[in-house]
């Protein structure tokens, strides 16, 4: 089995990106699980701390590792936006391939300073542990909003990035290229897209010279996101679009039995659901070379 660098690393060489898709449950574990063995692409599932909190960081690690290991299948487990070394240390512990140490809310030197222990104390658990750092304003919250806020002055610069990956010693880097965490409801219904900066990310990869992540990419334009890709994206970040299939498909469920009350008779129609959102964004960020085998 390739580790999640060397994973990384052919990503990048063959101009595609990995799939990173946040779970919370069994259905959402299920739904990415199926849709990357059909696609045969490696996949990154990922727990914020509420996820994490939720599902049991220990718990979800074994349950990962049992797939990855019965199935002989590279699925990597992601401790998503961790603001605590503390919550880091539990990850890292529990046996985490990657880790997003997101203190992007405060001063940037402040932020290096405290990534910069991160990447330490981590590496000193677990070596091949993969560090990502977060720079810029992207909002919080994958959920769907009524407004859009206004993140225009946390754009991240080449210069800022390049100085950020200099002075903390991250594997991977997150910066704020017009992506944003959640949905408006207008792009819930197809109406409206997200844009991306596609000249910043290219300008960001040539001063970083790290793996870029594009978080909350729910949402985006598909163009945008092929762009992104091209531009130097390496790993790209699925929650809310997963959150409404999730929940469109478990309404369907109970819907269509409404006198039912065994869950593995009603959850697959979520499992489903959630499912072919994962194949389609799968299919786009591995470029599309997989399309004809169908789901
Ligand atoms: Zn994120």
């Amino acid at each position: 089995m390739r580790c999640l660098r060397d994973l990384l690393q052919k990503a990048q060489q063959s101009g595609v990106a990995i799939g990173h898709f946040n779970i919370s449950d069994l259905v959402l574990v299920r739904a990415v699980f199926a849709a990357a063995r059909e696609l045969n692409v490696p996949v990154l599932v990922g727990l914020s701390e509420g996820e994490r909190e939720f599902v049991g960081t220990r718990q979800i690690a074994a349950f990962v590792r049992s797939l990855r290991e019965e199935f002989d299948f590279p699925i990597f487990l992601n401790a998503d936006h961790t603001h605590s070394l503390a919550k880091g240390i539990e990850a890292a512990k529990a046996g985490f391939d990657s880790i997003v140490f997101d203190l992007s809310a405060l001063p940037i030197e402040e932020n290096i300073r405290q990534t910069k222990q991160a990447v330490e104390a981590l590496k000193a658990i677990n070596p091949s542990m993969l560090v990502e750092g977060e720079i810029g304003d992207i909002g919080t919250g994958s959920e769907i909003h009524e407004s859009s806020p206004d993140l225009s002055k946390g754009l991240s610069t080449p210069e800022e990035a390049k100085q950020f990956v200099e002075s903390t010693g991250v594997d991977i880097l997150a910066p704020a290229v017009g992506n944003m965490h959640g949905m408006l409801r207008s792009m819930v219904q197809g109406e409206t897209k997200k844009r991306l900066d596609i000249e910043r990310i290219a300008g960001i990869k040539r001063a970083a010279r790290v793996f870029l992540t594009l978080h909350g990419g729910s949402g985006t334009d598909d163009q945008d996101l092929r762009k992104a890709i091209a531009a130097g994206i390496n790993i790209a970040h699925i929650n809310t679009e997963l959150r409404v299939a999730w929940r469109d498909g478990l309404e369907r469920g109970l819907a269509k039995q409404p006198a039912e009350v065994v869950p593995y008779k009603i959850l697959p129609s979520a499992v489903d659901s959630v499912k072919q959102v994962v194949a389609s964004r799968l299919r786009l960020f591995n470029g599309e070379r997989h399309a004809a085998q169908g789901i």
